[in-house]
């Protein structure tokens, strides 16, 4: 791979910026100082250090974002801001990809990575991941709701659901629930609510398998995972 890319991968900064700093001679492959981006290094033969500190090769990268309304959880749209328009360059570089969907209109918890085996584990559904949501929901939401969802439900195209758990947390004209599932069929949760003659409102992410939303992240920011919420997801 090119020395720009491995140091730009190493969290230094952008392609750019990594640029800039090789013609100050501040980088050596193998002991040699290298002003060339272009030089291939190979992370299984080549040393590359900065200021004389090695630079650890990092192939992947794993993004929390709280996703906004409005934008689309895909890597390139002819219309619409994606997701990955809100990562700056340093991380848009190694070519994230968003871990399954979230609708134009749904908030909350997005990850993102460049980690294919690790999107299709979350993404599978013989893993079975669970996924847990936010709603408001117009009109109540009942106990029969709750029976219903736990049964299964049938969605529009006849698919029967596995069982979902449903908790209200308050139930009026306009209801708010919590509603876990371990499946991620297109609009899933909105088509569940409309088998029980129900229209979500409002929806917002929460968690995926052991992972929860960092509440301090505002709509549209995003942060790299720890080592230790990545091995909550393996
Ligand atoms: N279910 C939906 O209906 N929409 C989403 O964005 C996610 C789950």
């Amino acid at each position: 791979m090119r020395l720009d890319k491995w140091l730009a991968n190493s969290g230094i900064g952008s392609r750019k910026e990594v640029k800039k700093l090789l013609k100050t001679g501040a980088v050596t492959v193998n002991g040699k100082m290298i002003k060339d981006a272009k030089v291939h290094v190979s992370p299984e033969t080549d040393e590359v250090m900065l200021f004389d500190e090695p630079v650890k090769y990092r192939e992947f990268i794993y993004l929390m974002m709280n996703k906004p309304a409005g934008v689309i959880s895909a890597t390139e749209d002819k219309r619409d801001e994606t997701v990955i328009d809100l990562l700056d360059d340093a991380h848009k570089h190694f070519e994230p990809h968003p871990v399954g969907r979230l609708d134009k209109d749904t908030e909350g918890m997005l990850l993102l990575t460049n980690d294919g085996h690790l999107s299709h584990q979350l993404l599978s559904p013989k893993h079975h991941v669970p996924k847990t949501y936010f709603a408001r929901i117009e009109g109540y939401v009942t106990e029969a709701d709750i029976a219903a969802f736990k049964e299964g439900v049938t969605l529009d195209d006849g698919y029967q659901t596995k069982p979902g758990d449903l908790v209200i947390l308050s139930s009026g004209s306009e209801s708010e629930i919590e509603l876990t599932i371990t499946e991620g069929k297109f609009h899933q949760v909105k088509r569940m609510f409309q088998s029980v003659d129900k229209e979500v409102v409002y929806l917002k992410r929460l968690s995926m398998g052991a992972l929860g939303l960092d509440e301090e992240l505002e709509l549209g920011e995003y942060r790299e995972l720890t080592e230790e919420e990545l091995d909550l997801l393996k």
